[in-house]
């Protein structure tokens, strides 16, 4: 038998991106995010798999689900199928593990070890809902078998630690997926790493994210909430990040807060190393302190656990001894440490689309804070995707986690790179995608 390999979601939308592959009894599925649309909170719920289903909002996979959960929908449960099933996963985002409450405990679920590590402590914070899934940690560049299949991850870079792009040879497929990914992050060197690796498997296929060819040029011009009021850093790396906070911390002696996204820790240490640097104490929400304290390399930092180790009040008293990270989900203590500079980092809440957004900063922009919009991406740059996949070359390339993928395909056409735009829940051999495409 020919390995089928099927494409069940996230052809067109950023997330959820999800295929299976099957061979003599094997299957690989990997990612399983949540479906745009989907509550995250019903999928948590394993008395909704049929209403989840009926709505398109969970892939219709066979031997995944508990029988329980899908006796009465045309699917086969993990208890019927012949079907040996295996999940990998590429990182820790809702959009690549939010669909994990409805399936078998039965079925292993591979990711890299520092990936499920990193899961563990985010779950303990409540930053990530409890999935009661059998993790499988595997090492970067080790390889391990699904029976026929031979899978590698290979530690990658993205907004969260442990991303992975995942290997997987059949005997006669080989496929490369990029997972997310940037190469303006800390870690570039880990993506050209397994660019190389992949170039040297010479794959079939490369399915490679394209998040950053989401937005038209027309997006791009639509207007900023509260332009008039703020201030906004256009940033394209990290490193963009720091430099500009470095020149921020020489120029100012007022307090200065910092709100960004949990999974994204390396960027919170970077931040207090700076203000370390600058001979003020850094700050933290209790739970981001928890998260942060595994991945302190320098032991003599300062870091600060907001409520126990340091007080609003006193804060508000010496208010140039600090740098303080607010998580929106304690945003009132803002209200109570006096005000300063402002910077919001890819933090809760996201942008104007989420209805939190706009009474959130008329009340911080109210109560006297100077807001600095200072978002960095946790997706590469069009360009760089389009120098990775020139280098990778693939037989062909998937474009896909984006909204648009025909976008993407043609600028990867215009490279030399030949691209394949799949059809959802359709199965297809290695021969039939070479055979549609060119
Ligand atoms: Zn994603
Ligand atoms: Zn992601």
């Amino acid at each position: 038998m020919t390995t089928k390999i099927t494409f069940w979601s996230g052809l067109d939308t950023i997330g959820a991106n999800i295929i299976s592959l099957e061979k003599d009894g094997f299957q690989i599925v990997t990612d399983l995010g949540a479906y745009v649309g989907a509550d995250i909170e019903a999928l948590l719920d394993k008395s909704r798999t049929s209403e989840l289903y009926e709505s398109k909002l969970l892939p219709p996979i066979n031997g995944l689900y508990p029988e329980v959960q899908v006796k009465d929908l045309p699917l086969e449960s993990i208890e019927e199928s012949d079907l040996k099933t295996a999940i990998c996963l590429s990182h820790l985002h809702l959009d690549h593990l939010g669909s994990f409450g409805q399936i078998s405990r039965e079925v292993p679920v591979y990711t890299l070890n520092k990936s499920e590590q990193f899961y563990t402590q985010l779950k303990e914070q409540e930053l990530l809902p409890q999935y009661d899934v059998n993790w499988q940690g595997v090492e970067t560049g080790v390889t391990f078998e699904h029976g026929p299949f031979k899978i590698t991850f290979h530690e990658s870079d993205h907004d969260t630690i442990g991303a992975a792009a995942i290997f997987i040879e059949a005997p006669d497929l080989k496929l490369v997926y990029s997972g997310d990914l940037r190469l303006s992050g800390f870690a570039p060197e880990r993506v050209l790493d397994w660019a190389i690796k992949a170039k040297e498997f010479q794959p079939d296929i490369l399915l490679l994210e394209g998040t950053s060819f989401s937005s038209s040029d027309e997006d791009i011009k639509e207007e900023v909430p509260f332009a008039n009021e703020t201030e906004t850093w256009s940033l394209l790396t990290e490193q963009s990040l720091l430099a500009k906070l470095d020149d921020l911390l020489t120029q100012t002696s007022e307090l200065i807060t910092f709100n960004g996204y949990p999974q994204n820790i390396e960027r919170l240490i970077h931040v207090a190393e700076l203000a370390n640097k600058y001979q003020r104490k850094m700050v933290l929400d209790p739970a981001y302190f928890e998260l942060a304290k595994p991945y302190l390399e320098n032991q003599s930092m300062e870091l600060m656990k907001l409520g126990d180790d340091v007080s609003p009040a006193e804060i508000k008293q010496t208010p140039e001894q600090y740098v303080v990270q607010i998580a929106y989900e304690n945003h009132e203590a803002l209200f109570e440490i006096g005000t300063g500079i402002y910077i919001h980092s890819n933090g809760m809440p996201l942008g104007p689309y989420m209805p939190e957004f706009e009474p959130f900063f008329e009340r911080v922009i109210e109560a006297g804070w100077d807001v600095i919009f200072a978002n960095v991406s946790g997706h590469a740059h069009q360009e760089d995707l389009l120098m990775l996949a020139y280098l990778i070359q693939a037989k062909r390339v998937v474009p896909w986690h984006t909204f648009r993928p025909i976008a993407f395909g043609e600028a990867l056409s215009n490279y030399g790179v030949p691209v394949f735009l799949p059809e959802k829940q359709t199965e297809y051999s290695l021969e039939n995608i070479l055979n549609q495409s060119k």
